[in-house]
């Protein structure tokens, strides 16, 4: 025991604190039964794309359906993946979608919360302390191995056909005395930390995987590194033992590639007595790609990978966040179906629902969802958004916006605060498509597509003969009948049913004449309702425009 002791201080002579000491100052967490504690823990990679958004949402959520607790955890053991500002990158992508961590990082160097440091390059002392702690138990081991030396071990392994790993008799240091070892070190030669395991291959153990279920395993018998060499900083597998453990989290949700080493992890916890938590592996993020192939949805080929497509393109991050529930979940359109106007903290996720084989990625379907979230939106949440939006990526059209606000409100207002109201904007950006006939800014040399009546002289007619003598926008119907009238006049069918059954008795119909009105008005043969357009751009604008309108016919 004292030469452990020896080994154990030699390998970690700073170590000042036990396990006891950190049990003591991270106590169990004083919650209601079956709230959750969950995590999202990040390399400070700068930016989330959207398959570790949509699982930091479903840790959000899963928290926050039982009044747990979400927390952020930096795991930056991996300097390759590290990058500067690489935590405030992650915070703001999540707070784009109101995910907001109730304790963790909040910059590059301050946390909240009472379980920290939650940047693990901090927390060097705490995986030493519960390593030495293994060393002294004679469960962890220096090993010396050289990369050639493991490489050896590999070629012979694969020569024999043999299990690829550091484990029974292919572990060199594991036999190693103590005093060797002590010897060692003292010579300078660097060493990693290796588990002793404890396991035998031929045993079974099973994950009770909340998205998979059952799912058995040989148990771990690999002596895997716990500790580097060159940073003495831990491996994810023992950096996850510690971390979750300290923390008090009760449900890892974590990718599927963590899947095939969980029976390391169950034992490490088994070794120690601690309670495991429970494990959700979520599946890839997929998209079916131009050729029709199914594939992982790719940070480098795909631009709705990145989180940042979304804010340029100006798709509300509500309609983000219900289309992420909605791949994250498949019964969640049902009951978006039957509970509209509910919020989305009322819908309970539900770990069974959650699709093992990995969400599909479809755009098109997201831009639907958000089609639907903006047509219930009122006229002046749109302008509010869309002023947002505009300030950052269309200032012009910022600017028409700001020196027009009620103006423009009225136009967002067609058609919309009704119960069935109109479905056309996809995202803020696709609005000024929508719209910009109602500016004269962008009204300047329009593209007139007229549909049936194109003779220029009776589109000229037409227009001269309502401004001069029917053009009345006291209220919808009176403005209504007068076009009729007009109808009745110049030889259209006012009555559509009358002039489905003799067309030939007649020029046209009363929608053919309105839609020389629209094309003249707005160069688009649909818009939203007509009158409602008339009635904001007002009789001098409509004239101006039938004038431009005739000009260009010459
Ligand atoms: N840093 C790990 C990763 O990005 C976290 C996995 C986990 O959630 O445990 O894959």
């Amino acid at each position: 025991m004292d030469k452990l002791k020896e080994l154990a201080d030699l390998m970690f002579p700073n170590v000042t604190k036990t396990i006891e000491d950190y049990e003591k100052m991270y106590p169990e967490r004083n919650l209601s039964d079956g709230a959750r504690v969950t995590r999202f823990a990040p390399s400070p990679t700068g930016f989330v794309h959207m398959g570790s958004l949509l699982s930091a949402f479903e840790d959000f959520k899963a928290a926050k359906d039982t009044n747990g607790v979400f927390y952020l955890r930096i795991e930056d053991t991996d300097q390759k993946r590290s990058v500067e500002n690489g935590i405030v990158g992650i915070l703001n992508d999540l707070k784009n979608f109101d995910i907001i961590p109730d304790e963790g990082m909040i910059d590059e160097e301050n946390s909240i919360g009472e379980y920290g440091p939650y940047i693990q390059s901090e927390r060097m002392e705490i995986y030493h302390t519960f390593c030495k702690d293994l060393v002294l138990c004679g469960l962890a081991y220096p090993c010396f191995c050289t990369p050639s030396e493991l490489d050896e071990i590999r070629e012979i392994q694969e020569l024999n056909k043999e299990r690829i790993g550091y484990y029974g008799s292919f572990a060199k240091c594991r036999s190693l005395t103590v005093d060797e070892a002590i010897e060692k070190i003292k010579n300078g030669e660097d060493f990693v930390v290796r588990l002793k395991s404890p396991g035998d291959f031929n045993n079974k153990i099973t994950l009770h995987d909340e998205v998979r279920g059952d799912i058995e395993f040989p148990e771990n018998d690999l002596d895997i590194v716990l500790i580097k060499s060159t940073d003495k900083l831990p491996t994810y597998h023992f950096a996850h033992l510690v971390d979750d453990h300290l923390m008090r989290t009760t449900h890892v949700m974590r990718g599927e590639e963590w899947i095939a080493s969980y029976p390391i992890h169950a034992q490490l916890f088994e070794i120690f007595n601690f309670k495991k938590p429970n494990y959700a592996h979520l599946g890839l993020v997929m998209k079916i790609d131009e050729e029709g192939t199914r594939r992982k949805l790719s940070k480098r080929k795909d631009k709705e990978a990145s989180v940042e497509f979304y804010h340029k393109e100006g798709i509300p991050t509500e309609a983000v966040k219900l289309y992420l529930m909605t791949i994250a979940n498949s019964n969640f359109e049902e009951w978006l179906d039957n509970n509209p106007d509910k919020d989305l903290s009322e819908f309970k996720m539900d770990f069974k629902k959650i699709s093992a084989s990995g969400s599909l990625f479809d755009v098109e379907k997201l831009m639907n969802i958000s089609k639907n979230y903006l047509s219930k939106r009122s006229a002046e949440e749109i302008y509010d958004n869309l002023l947002i939006w505009a300030e950052e990526f269309d200032l012009e059209f910022y600017n028409i916006l700001k020196n027009n606000k009620e103006y423009a409100i009225n136009i967002f207002n067609i058609e919309r605060e009704t119960e069935k109201p109109r479905k056309d904007y996809t995202s803020y950006k696709s609005i000024k498509n929508f719209v910009f006939y109602m500016f004269d800014e962008y009204f300047t040399c329009p593209l007139y597509e007229f549909m049936k009546i194109t003779d220029k002289e009776e589109i000229e007619l037409i227009l001269n003969t309502y401004y001069d003598n029917y053009l009345d926008l006291s209220d919808k119907d009176t403005w209504f009948s007068k076009v009729k009238e007009m109808c009745d006049t110049l030889g259209y069918a006012s009555n559509i049913k009358e002039y489905k059954k003799n067309p030939e008795l007649f020029k046209g119909n009363v929608s053919d004449v309105a839609t020389v009105l629209r094309v003249a008005l707005t160069s688009k043969t649909n818009t939203p309702d007509l009158y409602e357009i008339m009635k904001l751009l007002g009789k001098n604008k409509i004239k101006e425009r039938f004038t431009k309108c005739i000009e260009s016919l010459k």
